[in-house]
């Protein structure tokens, strides 16, 4: 950033009193600009055997296969999160279950949140953001063109309790500045 959002001067990068990092401090009216990572809330939901995976309609990874998923809004809870994102992607209304997938997404800046969901009805449909939404049984999933890393691992924990029979809630850290 350049400019100070509350009061339009320039704003310089420096380590503020009793702080560790460097951050966007105004020159005039000494606000601290402090930039956090954000909340990505997302469902795999369930459809008898079948899973709803939506094909992206958007940069990154547009054309590829994702859950349905985004970031969380002011004054919703994490559930409602994943559920209006579920609409507003694949049209789709689900019932949220349990948290089931926390991901660190460090060099995103990003925390993903996934739950277990099953669809209210069959109903579903590309919303603006999927060019296609479909049900997929386990052995069809396009493991090959999934969006995001985060994605996979909550596609394959997801299996592999339903298939184990228990719930359980897995944690994992994705760092590609760091694994590269
Ligand atoms: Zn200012």
């Amino acid at each position: 950033m350049n400019y100070c959002t509350e009061c339009g001067s320039r704003v310089e990068l420096r380590i503020p009193d009793g702080d560790g990092l460097p951050r966007h401090v105004c020159t005039a009216c000494g606000k601290v600009h402090y930039v956090n990572p954000l909340v990505v809330v997302g469902c795999v939901p369930e459809h008898g055997e079948e899973v709803l995976l939506c094909k992206r309609a958007i940069e990154p990874r547009y054309g590829y296969w994702t859950i349905p998923a985004g970031f969380m809004e002011i004054g919703e809870t994490i559930a409602q999160g994943a559920a209006r994102e579920t609409l507003e992607e694949a049209l789709a209304r689900v019932e949220i279950h349990d948290l089931f997938a926390v991901v660190d997404v460090v060099h995103a800046r990003q925390v993903h949140l996934m739950f277990r969901a099953t669809l209210r009805d069959g109903d579903f449909g590309a919303g603006e953001e999927s060019l296609e939404v479909k049900l997929f049984r386990p052995e069809e999933i396009p493991w090959d063109d999934i969006a995001f890393l985060s994605v996979r691992f909550a596609l394959e924990k997801f299996l592999e309790d339903r298939a184990a029979g228990v719930r359980r809630l897995h944690t994992t850290v994705i760092d590609r500045n760091r694994s590269a």
